[in-house]
């Protein structure tokens, strides 16, 4: 399978290309249907200056296959390559970021354009359950460090709830929501649970609870390989974990574009 890009909603999403180690049980992105597994940082970078000369788009969305910082050497590297097409930046991550990693990030946000912006999604499906559901990939504490260290150095961080887990309780997202807030977060994207045909994705979810709820097949329509998933959403939780956020005074956006596109506005 080649590396493909789209434009989606004035942003194209790029991958890291190498597979992730941090094993979430409910990745989809080990069975290749996103994107193929291993390509190397100049294919992409070279494929996407290609890609850019001929199609108009604002953003740059990094990361959808696999973490950037699971390796940040190599992170780092591709986000240097990726400020020199002067569009705004997104990337998302589960990893801890301080010490000399969160200083080499520093440093490319200050490469970047005044008039361009550097944002991160540190995404979170759950809190006590994270030792079962995400079990090597670094702990949500670990998470709130690099929120608030993106935040002193001066990179709006949102926190991505997604997918929301069908069987995980409303009080560990109470637990995301507050200890989020507290370490500075601007905002929460929440998002469903995706399943491919054979349902690999969504295994560890208790089958009763997963009947329950509410799916539907789609395209997916970030994906330039436009996999055929079903797309699990509850959008009564929805709302209510949506209501839960603003009363205790935080914003709540339904797609990362539309986060991204705050973030732009702000500095405008
Ligand atoms: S961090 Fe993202 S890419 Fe890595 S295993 Fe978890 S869901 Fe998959």
């Amino acid at each position: 399978m080649d590396i493909q890009f789209k434009v989606e909603k004035g942003r194209v999403l790029v991958p890291v290309g190498i597979p992730c180690p941090f094993g979430c049980k409910y990745c989809y992105t080990r069975n290749g249907e996103v994107g193929p597994a291993r390509v190397k940082p100049a294919e992409i970078l070279n494929h996407l200056q290609e890609f850019a000369a001929v199609h108009s788009f604002n953003t740059i969305q990094f990361g959808y296959d696999s973490d950037p910082f699971a390796f940040p050497e190599r992170g780092i590297a591709m986000l240097e390559r990726l400020i020199e097409l002067e569009k705004h930046i997104n990337f998302s991550t589960k990893a801890c970021i301080e010490g000399t990693v969160l200083d080499a990030l520093a440093a490319v946000r200050r490469r970047l354009g005044g008039h361009l912006t550097l944002s991160a999604l540190v995404s979170l499906s759950c809190w006590e359950s994270a030792p079962t559901v995400e079990p090597h990939t670094p702990t949500p504490e670990e998470r709130m460090r690099t929120v608030s260290n993106l935040k002193r150095i001066g990179i709006p961080a949102f926190i991505a709830v997604r997918p929301l887990l069908p069987h995980i309780a409303d009080a560990e997202y109470e637990h995301v929501i507050d200890e989020a807030l507290r370490a500075g977060c601007d905002g929460f994207i929440l998002g469903p649970l995706y399943a491919d045909e054979k349902e690999r994705f969504v295994r560890f979810v208790p089958k009763d609870v997963l009947r329950k709820t509410p799916g539907r097949k789609v395209v997916v329509p970030w994906s330039a390989h436009a996999p055929v998933w079903t797309r699990y959403e509850d959008g009564v939780r929805m709302q209510r974990i949506m209501m839960l956020v603003e009363a205790k005074g935080g914003k709540v956006f339904w797609s990362s574009a539309d986060a991204v596109e705050s973030v732009i506005h702000a500095v405008l």
